[in-house]
């Protein structure tokens, strides 16, 4: 069995220590960032079964006025990037319209706990948050994963940051779940090994 067919929740004892429950709800998320996660969530959703079809979307918005200020997707295979998750997209997207290196004042949120290289564009773009909904246990259940958790990668850093999550899981699970993102996982596995 390789690792896409772990049980489901057989990472999530490590990747979840530390958790933060706090009085804000959710995972130490807010009201604001929950409504943030079902919206990003069912915008994804209105991508499936479409040539964009992805369970990766990622929003940076503004920590004071709340205003979204980018949102991408996952483009991987239509850019021919292997760097192209939705964050660092997002991330990119963001500084360019900022002209600026730095996101300090904006938060990040995705539908999916950020990868080790999209954490580690976060810290480096000195984001104050990043929200996310499904966790990388989750979805090592249908494509590979790197196994730091996002919030390990914080704490081996310099660069402070909140993660907060998962948040509106359920809903960004089902992103991963629905059908029509069954051959695309499927393509994902043979590409990221070779093998079919
Ligand atoms: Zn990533």
């Amino acid at each position: 069995m390789g690792r896409a067919g772990r049980l489901p929740g057989q990472l999530e004892r490590p990747l979840l220590a530390g958790v933060r429950m706090g009085a804000r709800g959710e995972r130490g998320a807010s009201e604001a960032d929950m409504e943030r996660m079902r919206e990003l969530a069912a915008a994804a959703t209105r991508h499936l079964g479409t040539a964009r079809q992805t369970p990766f979307c990622a929003d940076i918005v503004d920590a004071t006025t709340g205003r979204r200020l980018v949102r991408r997707l996952n483009a991987v295979a239509a850019e021919h990037d292997p760097t192209s998750h939705a964050e660092v997209r997002a991330i990119r997207a963001a500084t360019k319209k900022l002209k600026a290196t730095s996101l300090r004042g904006h938060v990040l949120y995705t539908t999916c706990e950020p990868c080790p290289m999209c954490m580690g564009a976060a810290l480096w773009a000195g984001v104050d948050r990043v929200v996310y909904g499904a966790t990388i246990g989750d979805a090592a259940r249908f494509c590979f994963q790197i196994y730091t958790s996002a919030r390990q990668l914080m704490r081996r850093s310099d660069l402070r940051c909140e993660v907060v999550g998962p948040v509106e899981r359920g809903a960004c699970v089902a992103l991963f779940e629905d059908r029509r993102m069954a051959e695309a996982m499927k393509l994902w596995r043979h590409r990221a090994t070779g093998r079919s």
